[in-house]
């Protein structure tokens, strides 16, 4: 990869690690430590997470514990729009409205703050991979019943043959790097 070029989808993929078996064994996991830790590749993430979204056209950015707050911060500035953490259960100190989901491996209950979202407001899902879809879902709907417009999900990585994109149906969502 040179210096001067803009990074390609190739150079993008070439730096996300595959561990297999972690955190169980048949999971290949999807490390993204090595394109977070290069500059160039983690602009051109953040980049393309915001392609084709105007400036002021979201409200807030949604991101989902933990991966996904490091592209939802980084696209919130680009978009000069705020942040919502979708924590993990029993981490919001204040009131939260919860929502519980399957994982790829495992189950999880996402939260979020009651006044997190006002009705309305435009709301960017960003987050580092769909793989069941599970996940997105749950955050979905914790959005929707704040009442928050969903303008648009965006992931880094999606595990195609996992079929999460079936449960977001109807959703506009978008992926930089797909593993069909
Ligand atoms: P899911 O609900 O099955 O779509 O899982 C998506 C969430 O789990 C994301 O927040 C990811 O951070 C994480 N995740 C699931 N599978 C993987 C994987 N193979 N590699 C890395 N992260 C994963």
């Amino acid at each position: 990869m040179s210096s001067e070029t803009t990074p390609t989808t190739a150079d993008l993929r070439d730096a996300i690690r595959n561990v297999p078996d972690f955190p169980k064994p048949g999971i290949q996991f999807k490390d993204i430590t090595p394109l977070l830790a290069d500059p160039r590749l983690f602009r051109e993430c953040i980049d393309r997470i915001v392609e084709g979204i105007p400036v002021g056209s979201v409200d807030l950015v949604a991101g989902i514990d933990a991966r996904g707050f490091l592209f939802a911060s980084a696209a919130a500035l680009r978009l000069g729009a705020g942040i919502v953490p979708v924590r993990k259960k029993g981490k919001l100190p204040f009131a939260t409205i919860e929502q519980s989901y399957s994982l790829e491996y495992g189950t999880n209950t996402l939260a979020m703050h009651v006044d997190a979202i006002r009705p309305g407001q435009r709301i960017l899902l960003v987050d580092d991979v769909l793989a069941t879809g599970g996940t997105a879902k749950a955050t979905v709907n914790l959005i929707e019943r704040l009442k928050g417009d969903l303008v648009g999900i965006v992931f880094v990585i999606e595990l195609g043959f996992l079929g999460g994109r079936a449960g977001l149906a109807g959703k506009p969502v978008r992926s930089l790097i797909c593993y069909p």
